[in-house]
């Protein structure tokens, strides 16, 4: 971050390293309608006593966010509270940061990781929700395996965050084309929409920068008159900016997922991986003063 090129290239998608850039962000944005996720960057743990830090600072997240007024969710991915090293104690720490948030109106997403995740990570979901509707778990359409997650996780009311996927993933378990990476996202939100997907408790966040994808959404969700209540897009700080506002505008409820944290370089590649143009960008970053 201390280099010039790096710095205005990275800040494109973090407004910055600290807690206070993303609640700056966070407060701009909501005159504009637009509502927060707020996560900070991290994952795979070194060493459990590291889960002890990100939990903690979870907690204080909460708190400001309680205190500066803002509808800002937060999210984690449970190798940063030491999936690896104890899956038990990772979930101690979400069932306290659930609590937590909960006790201040908030709202605690799991985000999803690489493949081999997926199992675990549903898992601590299923237990969670158990105990509490105002947790989300990330699903993603990449996955042939999604469609049938999604069937379990509906019956018991869930959130699912549907994104497309954003890991490196082999043929043998994930669509290779992007073209049916699409279309498989726009027939499990479809299938989200139904009306028997309506249990007490479930949420849609329809988790894509895809307009198109957006777009046609919006045509079923009219068709069938879902309720305001069950769907909300959410999109990346920094991606289709202007999307976000339109969305705000036009009433619907759009959330811009804000990441911030020293430990952003795996998350960057993946955010450049997504979008070679992202890569002549920084590129160009390089030479400009
Ligand atoms: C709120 C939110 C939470 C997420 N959480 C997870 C998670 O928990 N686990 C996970 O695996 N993935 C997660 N992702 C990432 C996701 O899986 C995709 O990798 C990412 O959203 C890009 O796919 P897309 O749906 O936007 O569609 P794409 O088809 O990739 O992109 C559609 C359009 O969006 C714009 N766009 C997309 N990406 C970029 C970019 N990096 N830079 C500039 N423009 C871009 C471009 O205009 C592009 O044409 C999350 C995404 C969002 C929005």
């Amino acid at each position: 971050m201390k280099t010039g090129f790096v710095r205005r290239s990275v800040v494109k998608f973090m407004p910055g390293e600290h807690l206070e850039d993303a609640l700056g962000a966070a407060k701009t944005l909501k005159p504009t309608g637009i509502n927060t996720i707020l996560t900070r960057l991290g994952e795979n743990l070194a060493r459990i006593e590291e889960a002890k830090d990100v939990f903690d600072h979870y907690l204080r997240v909460i708190d400001q966010v309680k205190a500066a007024g803002l509808d800002a969710q937060i999210s984690v991915k449970p190798t940063q509270l030491g999936f690896d090293q104890n899956p038990e104690v990772c979930f101690q720490y979400l069932v306290k940061l659930a609590d937590h948030a909960i006790a201040a109106n908030n709202f605690l997403w799991l985000d999803m990781e690489s493949s081999k995740y997926v199992d675990g990570t549903i898992a601590l979901y299923k237990r969670l929700r158990e105990r509490t509707p105002k947790v989300g778990v990330a699903i993603q359409a990449y996955l042939y395996r999604t469609e049938k997650d999604i069937e379990s996780l509906m019956a018991l009311g869930s959130a699912i965050r549907l994104v497309k996927g954003a890991y490196m993933e082999a043929p043998s378990i994930a669509y290779p084309k992007k073209s049916d990476v699409d279309e498989n996202y726009f027939n499990l939100a479809s299938r989200l929409l139904q009306p028997d997907a309506n249990q007490p408790g479930a949420l849609l966040h329809i988790a894509t920068h895809d307009i198109g994808l957006q777009q046609r959404l919006q045509r079923v969700i009219a068709e069938r008159n879902v309720p305001k209540d069950r769907y909300e897009f959410a999109m990346l700080y920094g991606i289709n900016s202007q999307r976000q506002r339109d969305l705000a505008q036009a009433g619907e409820s759009i959330r811009c997922l804000i990441s911030y944290g020293e430990y952003w370089f795996p998350w960057y590649m993946r955010r450049l991986a997504e979008r070679p143009a992202n890569v002549s960008f920084v590129v160009r970053n390089m030479f400009s003063r």
